[in-house]
């Protein structure tokens, strides 16, 4: 008896040669719904359309197509079992042997800016998924492709029925696979629609981008799931490691904030350096001059093309990333000398809408920090108002230390770091960090602005800036003690801004 295959694809690359290679060389007979059968049949393919093997016609728009007891009987029959196939027999239901599907493109349709619920509802495929679910249940007998790169690796072994039988479990763990983000995508997107905000139940379901050396430390295995290779364009350089991942989304982050010409510099997520100036040169100057041991190995986001002169000048140190919109082409002459450095363009200037962090059992999830903050919904606390030059270095040194680890200290010139306290158990810890940076840096820190991620819990902190050399500070406020904290700046004739937002970063 000839081998039955039913084909109905809705992305058709590659289907008319596959679809030839079955029946020419493999003998198989074809069966298909409406459009599929349509350009098979033109290019020379004999198959015969599902409605006329079912005896019923598509109907309702296609929403009823191969939704039959000849269709998931043919599918579902264990061929092993003398009771399935009397009753088979008995119910004029032939064998179906392998199914072709790839779904209606219900997340690319979703993903278009003006796509209408209609669309969307009319674009969740019902049949398809049916058939996958069933053929794959049932993969002891039948092979089941869902996606066209599969088409070859199962051409090459269906003569080979060991190891056909191998690749069908395989192709059967990716049909639950793709079904499950199938309706991921279709859960997330009704979940938007109809009620917002967080989901009752977590659906989250991510391709596999690729498996990596290793995670955090050589003996952790480790993975990257999700969209990450449609954000970057990697040019040159080594394989990005678990650790580079972080740091890139942590630099790019920083950098999304800033319009004009920024360098950031970074190190294990935290800024080491920042500045915002006439042109990127200049302002690599300024970022790498807070700190120039730190950067060693570290990444280095910018927000415009990255030149030849730049990259001279950044080529001196030793630099895990760089991370720009674009690279001229002296820039990447210069670089290509540097064959381990991973030059990434950063591609897509959307951001994620959500973050997750590993807890006991779970995970939690939060929106990202991406309030936007606007100067007239800030308060100046003080007697005296900031002058021009405070506020423009207040609301630099507020972007930056929103994405330094918590607690976050940052003193800032007009507009660019001279020292940054990361992620100390007290925030005292943080700023004499900072202050003890600045020193060696070689900087001064005589008429700069301290920028506070949370609120000083005592006036100890802004009695420390103003003796550092701070005029101006910027923070969220909301302590109890906020009125010994103001009185502190008053007394030592210093502006202060609160926010009344807070940037923890933990
Ligand atoms: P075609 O282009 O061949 O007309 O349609 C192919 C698409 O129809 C495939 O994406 C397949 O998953 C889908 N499909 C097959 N049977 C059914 C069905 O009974 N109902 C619905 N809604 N879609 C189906």
């Amino acid at each position: 008896m000839a081998k039955r295959a039913l084909i109905s694809v809705s992305d058709k690359t590659g289907i008319v040669e596959f679809a030839k290679e079955l029946q020419q060389k493999h003998g198989y007979t074809i069966l298909s719904t409406g459009g599929t059968a349509k350009l098979l049949s033109k290019e020379g393919v004999a198959v015969t359309e599902v409605s006329s093997y079912t005896g019923f016609p598509e109907m309702m728009d296609g929403r009823v197509k191969t939704l039959h007891p000849k269709i998931h009987g043919g599918l579902l029959c264990l061929r092993s079992n003398p009771d399935h196939m009397a009753q088979a027999e008995k119910n004029g239901i032939g064998m179906i042997d392998m199914v072709v599907v790839n779904l209606y493109p219900f997340e690319a349709t979703v993903a278009k800016p003006n796509c209408s619920l209609e669309d969307a509802i009319e674009n969740i495929d019902i049949g398809g998924p049916s058939m996958l679910r069933s053929a794959a249940k049932n993969h002891q007998d039948v092979t089941v492709i869902c996606d066209s790169s599969d088409y070859q690796k199962v051409l090459d072994v269906l003569e080979n029925p060991e190891e056909l039988k191998k690749l069908r479990k395989l192709l059967a763990l990716k049909v639950y696979q793709r079904t499950a983000s199938y309706d991921t995508a279709i859960s997330n997107y009704l979940q938007e629609k109809y009620v917002g905000g967080l989901p009752e139940r977590m659906n989250i379901s991510m391709p596999l981008v690729q498996k990596m050396r290793y995670g955090e430390n050589p003996h952790q295995a480790a993975a990257l799931y999700g969209d990450f290779d449609k954000f970057f364009e990697k040019l040159q350089g080594k394989e990005l490691s678990y650790n580079n991942i972080i740091d890139i989304t942590a630099a790019t982050e920083l950098i999304s904030e800033f319009d004009k010409p920024t360098v950031a510099i970074l190190k294990h997520t935290n800024p080491c350096g920042v500045a915002t100036c006439e042109t990127l040169l200049e302002a690599w100057n300024q970022a790498f001059e807070t700190d120039k041991q730190a950067p060693f190995g570290g990444i280095i986001a910018v927000n415009r093309e990255l030149d030849g002169a730049l990259a001279e000048a950044i080529a001196h140190i030793f630099s895990e990333v760089i991370i720009a919109p674009s690279f001229s082409k002296e820039a990447l002459e210069i670089f290509s000398k540097k064959k381990n450095l991973r030059l990434m363009i950063n591609k897509n200037a959307q951001k994620s809408k959500f973050t997750f962090k590993s807890v006991a059992g779970g995970m939690l999830v939060q929106e990202a920090d991406d309030i936007e903050e606007l100067k007239a919904n800030m308060k100046v606390v003080t007697k005296r108002q900031p002058t021009e030059e405070e506020w423009r270095a207040m609301l630099f040194g507020w972007k930056v230390v929103k994405h330094v680890k918590s607690n976050a200290i940052v003193y800032a010139g007009c507009e660019r770091t001279l020292g940054i306290g990361a992620g100390q158990m007290s925030r005292v810890d943080s700023s004499r960090i900072a202050v003890w940076k600045a020193g060696e840096a070689g900087l001064s820190l005589k008429n700069s602005i301290v920028a506070s991620d949370a609120f000083f819990p005592f006036a100890d902190g802004l009695a420390a800036a103003a003796q550092a050399g701070a005029t101006a500070a910027i923070q969220p406020g909301g302590s109890i003690r906020d009125e010994e904290v103001i009185a502190e700046a008053d007394k030592n004739n210093m502006a202060m801004v609160f926010t009344s937002i807070r940037h923890f970063r933990h």
